[in-house]
């Protein structure tokens, strides 16, 4: 027991009262939040929560105050956001780094009202991914002050990688990995995607794709660098909503294939969305992620004077007014699971955006936009405060679902006894203009400076630990922790497989 604890439980047997409650006494608990609106996936309650050790102990109409305790009777008492997607002291394909490590990004994910990320351990072709995944490690171990697990990207699927190398990661809590259908030095061919979704399929982990057609994209870009339209704004040309759709259709045909769940990640186009709801409908295991750029920008926030564009750039691009609608659509309607990020952050200079000052054409730039810090907040005020989700939706999209999909339920991504204090008070009713001066990451720049948003996380606790109060950090640098995730939600669903599957399956069986 902490000694404060101690000097209480003195303080109460001196004083002769009698304890709070029968089952709980006052030393029961090192933290408590009490008197706030909690609001899970499927429930939202009046409640006090007890913590004890990093996990919720008790949750109940009436406990006795904590060591420490939180008067949350003017919030809202959410679970801490997981964010899913999101790139992090990762060297992109072309060698660019990016402009936040594990400090400023975790940071930056607290003051959102996140509490867990996962980003990415990236291969690179030539490197052993056993090697990938100790590099990611050194660099957030000492760095992260909120808690992170690693999702794989496979861009080199020797037969060590799928016989020795991914089995063995899946074992070790890797259990979910990230391919590319475009990028010449990421993309698999089709049937390298086979054997990726084979061995997903065999050990239990979750593929989630980036489906663009490669040589769609590659065609139109080069005939648009040729005749001298170089601006931001062709990058949103070049990636035609065909090379989404047409991609999203082809790895989906290739999941039903092998009988694997596959997760479709930044969905961004109406045609794409329409393409995965239709597979749904058919019973296929296709889910599916979309991010703030494709609800709150389209390709005109890209069409500025010179190069200023390159700050609303990523891949896919934001879309057409059409194609923000579906997006939202799809969030409602369960077409999509999860609202992630994927943030990818890289600064308006030469280290990023501007690799070649004012003569960068839009193939040159780094791709990506920031979101870690502002995630939460802007579909907060945007979908609940507007009516387009509900409370228990918004839960479902930014915290729970992420734990479900990516294994990490046994921990994560809800208010319930034994898992972890995980936890983040909203005050509902504060009024925030975005600037990106007042944000924590190292972009210097956000996509979406001047916004209004009404709504904002002013209380964020990781593990039992008070992170961000009162917009202080409180956390200490390295103090997150790495969760060792289990196979993904869809992938543990019993099913049988379809009778086209089996007989190929029985044909083929190892
Ligand atoms: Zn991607």
């Amino acid at each position: 027991m902490a000694p404060i604890l101690k000097q209480h439980v003195a303080d109460a047997a001196a004083s002769g009262a009698p304890p709070p409650s029968d089952e709980f006494r006052l030393s029961d608990f090192d933290l408590t939040i009490r008197n706030g609106t909690v609001t899970n996936a499927d429930a939202t309650f009046r409640a006090d929560i007890g913590i004890v050790d990093g996990r919720i102990a008790a949750i109940a109409d009436r406990l006795p105050a904590g060591a420490h305790d939180i008067d949350a009777s003017e919030r809202l008492v959410l679970p801490g956001g997981i964010d899913s997607h999101c790139h992090v002291e990762q060297i992109s394909s072309n060698g660019v780094m990016t402009a936040d490590d594990f400090e400023s990004a975790t940071v930056s994910a607290a003051f959102g009202g996140t509490t867990t990320i996962i980003p990415f351990a990236a291969q690179h072709r030539g490197m052993a991914l056993p090697a990938v995944v100790a590099d990611y490690h050194a660099c957030a171990g000492p760095k992260a002050v909120i808690d992170y697990g690693f999702h794989l990207i496979v861009s080199d699927p020797t037969e060590t990688a799928l016989t020795v190398d991914l089995p063995a990661l899946i074992r070790q809590g890797y259990t979910s990995f990230k391919v590319y259908m475009t990028y010449d030095k990421l993309k698999l061919d089709d049937y390298q995607m086979l054997d990726v979704l084979d061995t997903a399929s065999t050990h239990g982990a979750l593929v989630m794709v980036h489906a663009e057609n490669n040589d769609m994209i590659k065609w139109i870009a080069q005939r648009l660098l040729a005749r001298g339209h170089t601006a931001p704004k062709y990058h949103a040309v070049s990636h035609d909503p065909l090379a989404e759709s047409e991609a999203t259709h082809r790895v989906i045909a290739l999941a039903r294939l092998t009988d694997t769940p596959v997760l479709i990640v930044h969905v961004s186009g109406r045609d794409a969305v329409r393409t995965i709801r239709a597979a749904q409908t058919l019973g296929a295991r296709v889910y599916g992620e979309t991010c703030p750029q494709y609800l709150f920008l389209t390709a005109a926030d890209i069409d500025r004077p010179g190069l200023d564009g390159a700050m609303f750039c990523c891949s896919p691009p934001p879309r057409d007014a059409a194609s923000q609608e579906a997006v939202w659509e799809g969030l409602a309607n369960g077409t999509f699971q999860v609202y992630s990020s994927d943030h990818a952050p890289y600064r308006y200079d030469e280290t990023g955006k501007l690799p070649k000052g004012a003569a960068t054409t839009f193939k040159d730039m780094a791709n990506g936009v920031p979101g870690l810090e502002l995630r939460l907040p802007l579909l907060f005020s945007e979908g609940v405060g507007r009516g387009r989700l509900s409370l228990q939706q918004f839960v479902a999209l930014t915290a729970t679902n992420h734990a479900r999909m990516y294994g990490l339920a046994h921990r994560k991504g809800a208010i319930a006894v034994g898992l972890d204090a995980d936890i983040c008070l909203w005050d509902a009713g504060r009024e925030v203009t975005v600037a990106a001066a007042s944000l924590h990451d190292r972009v210097g720049y956000t996509p979406y400076e001047g916004r209004a948003l009404r709504g904002w996380p002013v209380t964020v606790i990781n593990r039992g630990r008070v992170v961000v109060a009162d917009g202080r950090l409180l956390a200490e640098r390295g103090s997150g922790m790495f969760v060792s995730r289990r196979t993904p939600g869809p992938v543990a669903m019993a099913r049988t497989p379809s009778p086209q599957t089996q007989l190929f399956k029985s044909l083929t069986a190892r």
